[in-house]
């Protein structure tokens, strides 16, 4: 656990999230800013700071992101983005996946 990481402290329980799934390596919950009717967030358990660092150190974990992934996306089409840098937008730096429902997505993204 990185003691001054978000994703951290919602997975120690510390900072409350609407969690939706939960697998023995990874936690599904709602984000807070939903861009999409389904928007949740599937992260790892362990702290590592991007989806490269936790595919190289910890692909079981990622296996079981993807897992919830699937799960809570329940049947529908869904989209899945992993930001991955500041310079596309991640913001917070533990390893997470967007799950994306509910409506149309443009293709290629803006
Ligand atoms: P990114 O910009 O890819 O790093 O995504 C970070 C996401 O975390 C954003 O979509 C935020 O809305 C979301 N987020 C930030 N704080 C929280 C929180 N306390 N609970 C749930 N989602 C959050
Ligand atoms: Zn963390």
């Amino acid at each position: 656990m990185d003691a001054h990481c978000l994703f951290c402290k919602i997975v120690a329980g510390e900072i409350p999230a609407t969690l939706v799934a939960t697998n023995e390596l990874a936690i599904a919950f709602n984000d807070i800013s939903p861009v999409a009717p389904t928007h949740l967030l599937v992260i790892p358990k362990a702290h590592y700071e991007n989806v490269g660092e936790l595919t190289r150190e910890d692909s079981a974990s990622l296996v079981a992101m993807l897992a919830l992934a699937e799960q809570v996306a329940a049947g529908q089409d869904f989209r899945m983005v992993f930001n991955s840098g500041a310079g596309v937008g991640q913001s917070v730096f533990h390893a997470h996946g967007h799950v994306l429902a509910g409506r149309d997505f443009a293709w290629p993204p803006g």
